[in-house]
């Protein structure tokens, strides 16, 4: 199945068309900064225009930086207030005009990992970091997710653990990285305290330095970094669409879509 997969995140949308059952990339990746203030319809329009760009008429999954219940959107942490409570499925299908399904941000990158990546056939629980504007998290127990976990908003000495321990708090306190993290292994110390995770997979645009932070980590968990690194967000929206079986509108590709 070919899906338009969207990746909506603090600082950039992204989006490409990507085959469901390899989990390529079909068009180039078109990335557009994210509006400021990033108020529903101007995100919405952002995502209008990628479709555009990309002529497509079918399908679209849409990872957003929020959990997200029957297509509302619960919390709004890194995204404009006006976010919170609102029913972003029927502003995007009503803007866009082609069928969008909702899903978390992190619940989308996870999705892609376990099919794809490093979680791939894993059994156990697993949980997917994406280190970015936020802290997103995504629980996996024997391939099975629970969605909206929202790990990232633990409190930590009375903190919320991504103001103290997302790469955006790394570059606003322009902190080292033994001190990022050790931060950051504190947050991964209190998940195995509550989940005792058999895996962590970390992802985000900061998973290509692993090997300046990892030295850091203490956790008994294995811990390893993502591989389809920017392409998650992207996948795994476009993967929950396939396993909801949304149906668009038939894509005139020229290739046959099942
Ligand atoms: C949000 C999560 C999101 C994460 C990463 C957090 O602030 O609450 O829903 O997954 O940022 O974008």
């Amino acid at each position: 199945m070919q899906v338009l997969g969207i990746d909506i995140g603090g600082s950039g949308i992204k989006g490409a068309i990507v085959n469901t059952h390899t989990g390529e990339l079909l068009t180039p990746r078109i990335r557009i900064a994210t509006p400021s203030p990033s108020k529903p319809k101007r995100v919405a329009r952002v995502v209008a225009d990628i479709a555009q760009q990309l002529a497509w008429r079918g399908p679209i999954g849409i990872g957003f930086p929020a959990p997200i219940r029957d297509g509302v959107t619960l919390l709004a942490a890194n995204v404009h207030h006006k976010w919170t409570g609102l029913d972003a499925k029927s502003l995007f299908n009503n803007m866009i005009g082609l069928p969008c399904y909702v899903l978390n941000d992190a619940d989308a990158a996870g999705l892609a990992e376990m099919k794809f990546g490093a979680g791939r056939g894993r059994q156990g629980t697993v949980m997917i970091i994406t280190i970015g504007t936020g802290l997103g998290t995504a629980l996996f127990t024997d391939g099975y997710m629970v969605p909206n976990a929202e790990f990232g908003h633990l409190e930590i000495n009375c903190e919320d653990a991504e103001y103290r321990a997302s790469d955006a708090a790394r570059k606003r306190e322009k902190l080292s990285w033994k001190r990022w993290g050790k931060r950051f292994d504190r947050f991964l110390r209190r998940l195995e305290l509550y989940l005792r995770p058999d895996l962590f997979i970390l992802g985000g645009g900061i998973s290509k330095k692993a090997d300046k932070f990892m030295p850091y980590l203490t956790v008994e968990a294995e811990v390893v970094t993502a591989q389809l690194l920017n392409n998650a967000g992207i996948v795994g929206a476009a993967l929950a669409v396939e396993q909801i079986g949304l149906v668009g509108e038939v894509v005139d590709s020229g290739e046959e879509t099942d």
